[in-house]
């Protein structure tokens, strides 16, 4: 008889099923940790069960409120930024979407089966637009506008139209143009911003145009946003609304700025371009938020053989704080220059976090050089993560050298969490197989 399986967790009234793969390991927890799961779920217990969607095209109710209640959860527990890669994350997640699948109203009534509500629109967008919520109304208002609906409402059926109201009667205001924008039509604001100093006049104007497809049904973005401004005094931040396709907005500022940070915060659910100097993004690099940081990094492989830039990431990789800057400075650096850098790459595949040694390892291995074969097996051997070591056998694969079979089926048989040791070993003896083939054709 088959045992029954659960994969990940649903809300049941008074309780929560979660799946079996939630008993795990110690080594597992830095990898593969169910806390926000565990978090989603509960919240569930409010929403979803204290109050329940009207409809299946109401599923955001469920789902968008229990995935930014278990982005409450990580910032709670692991402080402010986790709390930021998270809700990056559920963006990111959200854009690929957007992307590669289709976009909607996350309000959408024309869906065959109930099952297509339950997307990245219903689960990380709606979260986002919540955040998004929470910034335009204030902490205070946002809670208390929670609070409200679900007590007005418990154990009945909601839909938007309820919220709506609840928002105006726990703050006196009327935001349906907020729900008009996020909730009832797709997409989202696509910015292109760029900004210069004006000596003479001492401000900067900065240009903030729209620049998402039109044509699609999605609006012209009406919202308040937050300009940081550095200069060797301090920063500044200030907030201003956004109303047009296109505006031009002026701040005084004395001094040529260090930095000028849109989106201080990171609240807006978005995508956008910012044309910086080397110099800016340098500052930004070592200085702003992670968020910015990480951005930073990314914007710095345009400046691809400049000393300095290669110089500046490999300082934040081996001293930012945060474990995703780390990251994502190490993977600009693989796009900058790797040949020069091979013993701190091996130094990196030691550190404290397994993600960043995962990546380090990977990098390590696209050079393809068997003559890392033996630090490969060593670091599969002194692993204590299961995704890095899982990095360090499609690495081994990638070196190409056959005489490494018998060790990859070895491997293979190993037992790990969403089988992820066994996956990357069959990858490796593939790898290495089709290097044969290769070689026959010649
Ligand atoms: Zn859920």
């Amino acid at each position: 008889m088959e045992t029954p399986t659960q994969g990940g967790g649903a809300e049941a009234t008074s309780a929560t099923i979660l799946g079996q793969n939630v008993i795990y390991d110690k080594k597992a927890d830095k990898d593969f940790s169910w806390e926000t799961t565990i978090a989603h779920e509960i919240s569930h217990q409010w929403w979803g069960d204290l109050i329940t969607l009207r409809t299946w095209s109401e599923t955001w109710l469920n789902e968008s409120f229990g995935t930014y209640s278990d982005y409450l959860y990580t910032r709670f527990d692991k402080g402010e930024d986790e709390g930021a890669l998270a809700l990056l994350e559920k963006k990111n997640s959200y854009l690929r979407e957007a992307h590669e699948r289709y976009i909607r109203p996350i309000v959408f009534n024309r869906y065959e089966h109930p099952g297509q509500n339950f997307d990245r629109h219903t689960y990380p967008k709606g979260a986002c637009a919540l955040h998004l919520l929470r910034f335009i109304l204030g902490d205070k208002s946002f809670f208390r506008t929670l609070q409200h609906f679900l007590h007005k409402h418990a154990f009945q059926p909601v839909d938007t139209h309820d919220l709506k109201i609840a928002v105006k009667e726990a703050t006196g205001q009327n935001m349906d143009w907020f729900f008009e924008q996020y909730i009832y039509k797709p997409g989202h604001p696509v910015f292109d911003i760029g900004y210069k100093w004006d000596e003479n006049l001492a401000k900067v104007q900065l240009k903030v145009a729209q620049i998402q497809d039109f044509s699609l049904g999605i609006p012209v973005y009406k919202m308040p946003v937050i300009i940081g401004i550095t200069t060797s005094k301090g920063k500044v931040a200030k907030k201003v609304w956004i109303k047009q396709k296109e505006e031009m907005f002026e701040f005084e500022v004395n001094e040529k700025p260090l930095m000028v940070r849109f989106d201080e915060g990171n609240y807006l659910l978005k995508e956008w371009t910012f044309d910086k100097k080397m110099d800016e993004l340098l500052y930004q690099l070592k200085n702003d938020d992670v968020i910015g940081k990480m951005w930073a990094a990314s914007e710095l492989v345009k400046f691809k053989g400049d000393t300095l830039v290669a110089e500046e990431l490999r300082e934040r990789i081996q001293n930012d704080s945060f474990w995703a800057v780390r990251r994502s400075a190490l993977e600009a650096l693989s796009e900058v220059e790797v040949d020069a850098n091979i013993e701190l790459l091996k130094k990196v595949c030691e550190e404290k976090n397994s993600k960043v040694r995962a990546t380090a390892l990977k990098i390590l291995g696209d050079t393809k050089d068997s003559k890392y074969v033996s630090f490969f097996k060593e670091r599969f051997n002194k692993e204590n993560s299961y995704v890095a070591q899982a990095e360090a056998l499609r690495s081994l694969g990638k070196c190409g050298d056959r005489s490494q079979i018998s060790f990859l089926k070895k491997a293979a048989e190993m037992e790990s969490p969403r089988n992820v040791i066994n996956r990357a070993a069959d990858w490796a003896l593939k790898e290495l197989l089709k290097g044969r083939q290769d070689d026959e054709i010649e």
